[in-house]
């Protein structure tokens, strides 16, 4: 073997990128030019220790068109290679850059075979006690195993897994046979159907399996919880994993095109979920849910199995061709989401419900200095995960349902009928798809898309009024002129009644006469809008007193939302906005807009809460009319309360563990917010709610997670440092948790001084975290700082790191107060 710190052969010339650190967008470009025909055969031995090493075998069979050199990937160290055997010779093949490079001379035109005997590496195996999993999206089966690693290079894959015996084994397809020998088992799994490597996974463990008929078809569920009432809800997910197969099939036309469909429900999992093909991964927290769960929650469980399900056509099925299309799968999983779940929750208002979900998230994102377009490139798949976030999964639905009002119901419906079978298992660009659909509008689509997708930002909307003349003017926050072409309603208020009119807001400025008698103009009523929304003087003035009184549903929720947004911006005072919310929430009778209510307090009460306010919320927490929302305020004063009487009344309620909404984590939550603001009885309520848990996972989680509310400093300190290493990452939920216990609210000051080495280890936490962790570490770190102090931390971490990575800085921008 040989090792060289820079590769320059054959062909390649000078700024060659393909030798590049990570997937270069050359070197894809270049393998799917010359590569064909992809078979991997995977054998991995897992011993039962989490500390001893994962053996592996890969024999990679691939066509080429001509004798070349050949690039594999493996993110790992050298020494993790054992053995190369290239069409049956030993190979003398160079090794740098996170590449296995196998010389010319050893390859032939036409049929190849790569045999590696190696070391998994373990970044992406999730090894836990008594389980283990991979997780490889975006780019991280190169970091199993030697492999071609870029999504339009799709392959068939054949795994071995050895295991202890008393284990459970689970990848993409069924086992096909199973030798048990002197404490091991052998499984082979029969053939993928073509695979990208993102797709490829198993899972080993202890786990319990429990099966579900629906029709000809079994569904099989993968667990480790031992808590009765929530295994119980297994009932529930087999049929809503079920009804969403089959509406998708009704949809698209196209049965399930994969061999089996099993789910895993894991503890501690990074995700909500992950649609590999036959062995989808859940995280036990959004599966499982406590005995009295709020509407939302039972919605986005929902919709997270509508979710990985719609991936199932749109991501495994047909694919993006390069991550920098990524979205394409995101956007079609959370539209067939919403539509899936609004059939099973027929009570539920879901126009209300998808400006709740939807909308909102993707502004909260949009309007800030760190946001980013639809479509972002990608110069290389090491980046890929930094283009996931809510644009992508909540701005782009809601792109995707201004395209289909355009286009129709039906030329839309057509349109990915003939997208699915055109590039059926394999891969598409959003530019195929457009061009699909384009043919079937009238309409300019590419121009639509390219306003929407390809340019970040959204526009301010402005109402005035001047005597009787209505003028919306949209204008662009990044000073582009950009006009985002859209429909929305406009309700005229007067006395004798209301009216009604569409805005198609195409250009940039709209003016209207206003109706005789109308008294406020409100703006977005339907809630298709999408930006800020500045109402006239007078209508802003009306609506802080008697955005409540609004009957429609949707639109209260739509008028609320613009509300928050002109706080956000700075545009209302934070007595003022806690008064409309206080105004509102004891007459709301809606769960979901409860819900938004109870969401938005949490920002003014932290600035303008008094213990008055906190026994308005104490009342409203016993007596309002709405079960779950009586919860969600219960969860906000945990959260928020500082008076003395709050915190004696929710110790009292923590100790006696009797309130009938509360479930054993809240109960946790409980027990880690009082310790920070009750520092006193630290060990007395750590203590005795480490007592409580019976989970043994769960025990692992609470004593991971609880040193960070210990009110010593050192031990703040040295868990902080702990945090530092990536070994202490590894449970990714765990770590974000500890770290925003240690920058609480009730340590802002103390904290400031964890923001430099917080932000200093982020490309770090990047290169060894998964997709969402990069911000969520960057949300927890900074999430509760509003000094000066912490601003001038963060500028003058950027200033000493001028050619930092734009899109990791965004991820920052975005959640920087
Ligand atoms: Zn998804």
């Amino acid at each position: 073997m040989m090792v060289v710190a820079l590769m320059l052969a054959g062909c390649m010339q000078g700024d060659d990128r393909r030798y590049d650190e990570g997937v270069s967008v050359e070197l894809a470009q270049w393998r799917k030019e010359t590569i064909g025909d992809l078979r991997y055969a995977l054998r991995f031995d897992i011993p039962e220790r989490r500390d001893e090493a994962v053996e592996g075998e890969a024999s990679i069979g691939f066509a080429l068109k001509r004798r070349q050199e050949v690039v594999l990937d493996f993110r790992e160290s050298a020494e993790r290679i054992h053995q190369v055997r290239v069409n049956g010779r030993a190979c003398d093949y160079a090794f740098a850059n996170e590449h296995l490079i196998v010389p010319r001379r050893y390859t032939r035109r036409g049929e190849n075979r790569v045999e590696i005997i190696f070391t998994a590496g373990e970044q992406s195996l999730n090894r836990n006690e008594e389980y283990l999993y991979t997780l490889l999206v975006p780019d991280r089966a190169r970091t199993v195993f030697p492999c071609f690693e870029q999504p339009n290079l799709k392959a068939e894959f054949t795994l071995q897994l050895e295991v202890p015996e008393a284990w459970e084994a689970v990848s993409n397809t069924e086992v096909e046979t199973l030798l048990v020998m002197e404490g091991r088992k052998l499984i082979t799994f029969k053939p993928t159907e073509p695979l990208s490597t993102y797709l490829f996974s198993f899972v080993a463990g202890r786990l319990q399996r429990v099966e579900y008929q629906d029709g000809g078809r079994t569904i099989a569920a993968y667990h480790r919880e031992v808590d009765e009432q929530k295994v119980a809800q297994l009932d529930v997910i087999f049929e809503q994993v079920a009804s969403s197969l089959r509406w998708m099939e009704e949809y698209t036309g196209i049965p399930y095109p994969f061999a089996k469909y099993s789910l895993i429900i894991l503890p501690g999992f990074q995700y909500g979920g992950m649609e590999h093909t036959g062995a989808t991964l859940y995280n036990d927290r959004s599966m499982f849910l406590s005995e009295h769960p709020t509407l939302d929650e039972e919605l986005a469980r929902t919709e997270l199995i509508a979710h990985e399900t719609a991936h199932m056509w749109f991501g495994d099925y047909v694919t993006m061709d390069w991550f920098d299309d990524v979205w394409t799968k995101e956007v079609f999983a959370n539209y067939f989401a919403a539509r899936i779940t609004e059939t099973l929750f027929p009570e539920v208002n879901h126009e209300l419900n998808s400006i709740k979900n939807y909308t909102a998230s993707a502004l909260s994102e949009d309007r800030t200095p760190g946001t980013n377009a639809i479509r972002q490139d990608l110069d290389n798949l090491r980046h890929a995960g930094l283009i996931y976030g809510s644009i992508i999964y909540n701005k782009a639905p809601v792109m995707m349902d201004k395209l289909v009002e355009i286009m129709g119901e039906e030329a839309f419906r057509e349109g990915i009928h003939e997208y699915l079978t055109t590039f059926a298992y394999g891969n598409a660009t959003w530019d195929d798809l457009i061009a699909i659909l384009d043919a079937k509008s009238e309409d300019d689509l590419a121009a639509f898309s390219d306003v929407w997708v390809n340019q970040k930002g959204m526009p301010h909307i402005t109402f005035t009024e001047e005597e009787d003349t209505l003028t919306i003017v949209q204008s662009d926050p990044w000073e582009r002129s950009l006009v985002w072409p859209q429909s929305f309603d406009v309700t005229f208020v007067g006395n004798d009644g209301e009216r009604v009119v569409e805005v198609n807001l195409s250009s940039e400025r709209f003016v209207t006469a206003i109706p005789e008698g109308s008294e406020v103009i409100l703006p977005n009523t339907d809630g298709r809008g999408y930006g800020l929304f500045v109402p006239t003087e007078k209508t802003m003035g009306w609506l802080l007193g008697h955005w409540q009184e609004t009957e429609n549903e949707t639109t209260r929720q739509s008028l609320l939302m613009m509300l928050y947004e002109n706080y956000k911006a700075e545009l209302i005072e934070d007595s003022v906005w806690m008064d409309a919310l206080m105004r509102g929430l004891v007459v709301e009778r809606n769960p979901l807009i409860a819900s938004t209510i109870c969401g938005y307090l949490g920002g003014p009460l932290r600035e303008v809460g008094t213990e008055e306010l906190e026994e308005l919320l104490w009342q409203q927490a016993q007596r309002h009319s709405i079960a779950s929302c009586r919860l969600q305020l219960m969860r906000l004063l945990i959260s928020n309360a500082k008076a003395p009487r709050s915190l004696e009344r929710l110790y009292g309620i923590w100790e006696q563990q009797t309130h009938p909404q509360l479930s054993e984590r809240d109960y946790t939550n409980m027990a880690y917010e009082l310790a920070l603001r009750m520092p006193q009885r630290y060990e007395q309520l750590i203590g005795e709610q480490r007592s409580r848990i019976g989970n043994p996972d769960r025990i692992r989680e609470f004593d991971f997670v609880c040193r960070a509310v210990s009110p010593d400093t050192l031990t703040m300190d040295s868990v902080f440092v702990s945090l530092l290493k990536a070994e202490n990452r590894r449970v990714e939920p765990w770590a974000e948790k500890a770290l925003a216990y240690l920058n609480h609210p009730s340590r802002e000051a103390y904290a400031v001084k964890y923001i430099r080495p917080g932000l200093e280890v982020l490309q770090e936490v990047q290169r060894t975290g998964d997709i969402f962790f990069p911000k969520k570490w960057a949300n927890a770190l900074l999430k509760n700082h509003r000094s000066d102090e912490a601003r001038h931390e963060v500028e003058a971490f950027f200033d000493a790191h001028p050619d930092y990575p734009v899109l990791l800085k965004n991820k920052v921008l975005q959640v920087v107060n």
